[in-house]
């Protein structure tokens, strides 16, 4: 039973810390999901689950509460809309991250995402790998989300006949925080999927199981990684250039961007199928999952703004909210020290003025699921403390993100008091 359960995580699945009940991740290329996938994906998490769906800062979204006989016919019923989980978990190439969905150039960010989605996934060569390995693709640097990556892509120049990237490496958070470095400068499109297979396949051979990418650099020095890539016969292979029409869903022309803000990535079916309601009238039937666990649309600028925002108003999603990212912590994960979504509730409780116009995160444990070393202040769970009569009560961490790299701590080992006080001290 154990052996089938842990190549369950292929298809996207784990274990829920409540017995018998399983979640499932399902990938999306740049969080972006069309209206009726998004009805589907409500529909699947009434059918199979508890009517709620999870949506995660890497733009996927995650049905808990799943019973093991139900497995199949869900994998199927996704698959009939043209989703799919594989690789979402264990050690295969996860979704492609995309935070820029905002930037001018989205389409073509969003069109090399689909791209590196249909090679990565479900091929393979790219399953079985010692751990999980992160691809994303970004505008700029400004989210710094291209240093939490295995690999991670700036957009670099984006003319049409030239369009090239910064290719980071080697990123990562969880336990040991490590920023990615640049590996490679101004890489044309066309070398970039042969060189992540370059990449891929000297970390699969060399690596020990259960370890990141980030820990065979550490382990063989860069100098090294760089010679046995070099080695590789696709680091320097350049694909024909892709032709064809255009493959973005978000529309592009003449938009604006909206957000619907989801408190802690937590959305009931219901909502979920009003979003895809407002996307149909409103962007273009398309939906996208945003690194800060909401969901935003590209909506025409020749619509009137008054009339969208009463729309979004309408479906329940008019209300600011604090930016806070929220990992599903001991409410169902399994490694959970935390109940997250409680402990941000009684975080936000504590904040002032200037403390709720930040961006915040937290994780609960150190894997850091929620990227707490990226929010202006970030939260982990550190452990679980004994006292005299045998209790155990949280200690957190907080980070604070500086000027440039990943955040830092500032403070660890807090009580949920003592994090209280630190947040009211903020203002
Ligand atoms: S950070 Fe830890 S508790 Fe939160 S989802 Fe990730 S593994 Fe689970």
């Amino acid at each position: 039973m154990t052996a089938r359960i842990s190549e369950y995580r292929l298809d996207g699945i784990y274990r829920q810390r409540q017995d018998g009940f399983f979640m499932q991740r399902v990938k999306l290329a740049a969080g972006v999901i069309s209206a009726s996938q998004a009805r589907a994906v409500a529909t699947a998490a009434t059918r199979f689950g508890q009517g709620t769906i999870h949506l995660t800062s890497r733009g996927s979204m995650e049905i808990h509460w799943l019973k093991e006989a139900d497995l199949p016919e869900l994998k199927n019923f996704l698959a009939t809309v043209g989703l799919t989980s594989r690789g979402a978990c264990g050690g295969a190439v996860r979704g492609v991250t995309c935070s820029s969905q905002g930037a001018a150039g989205f389409p073509a960010l969003e069109s090399m995402a689909c791209r590196l989605h249909r090679h990565f996934t479900a091929n393979p060569r790219f399953e079985r790998l010692p751990k999980k390995f992160k691809i994303g693709i970004e505008a700029d640097t400004v989210s710094r989300r291209h240093l939490i990556q295995d690999v991670g892509l700036v957009l670099a120049a984006s003319e049409p006949s030239a369009t090239s990237y910064d290719l980071y490496l080697a990123g990562g958070l969880g336990r040991e925080p490590q920023p990615g470095f640049l590996f490679e400068a101004g890489v044309v499109e066309n070398r970039i999927i042969p060189l992540i297979e370059a990449i891929a396949r000297v970390y699969a051979a060399h690596t020990p199981a259960g370890k990141r990418l980030k820990h065979l650099i550490r382990e063989i020095g860069e100098h090294e990684f760089r010679h046995l890539v070099a080695l590789e016969p696709t680091a320097t292979e350049e694909l024909p250039p892709v032709t064809g029409l255009p493959e973005n869903l978000v529309p592009c022309s003449e938009t604006t961007r909206i957000v619907a803000r989801v408190p802690a990535g937590e959305l009931s079916s219901d909502q979920l199928t009003g979003l895809a309601g407002f996307a149909d009238s409103f962007g273009g039937g398309i939906l996208m999952v945003t690194a800060d666990q909401d969901i935003a649309f590209h909506v025409s600028t020749v619509l009137d703004p008054a009339e969208t925002e009463a729309a979004l108003k309408l479906a329940g999603f008019g209300e600011s909210r604090v930016t806070f990212r929220v990992c599903p912590g001991s409410h169902q994960c399994l490694v959970g020290l935390t109940p997250t979504r409680d402990v941000a509730a009684t975080v936000i409780a504590a904040m002032g003025p200037l403390a709720r116009s930040l961006r915040w995160a937290i994780s609960g444990c150190p894997n850091s699921c929620t990227q707490p070393q990226l929010a202006d202040f970030g939260i982990v769970s550190s452990s679980l403390v004994k006292d005299d009569q045998g209790q155990r009560s949280p200690r957190f961490d907080l980070y604070r993100l500086g000027s440039e790299g990943l955040g830092n701590i500032v403070d660890c080992s807090l009580t949920l008091n003592g994090l209280c006080d630190r947040v009211r001290e903020i203002g």
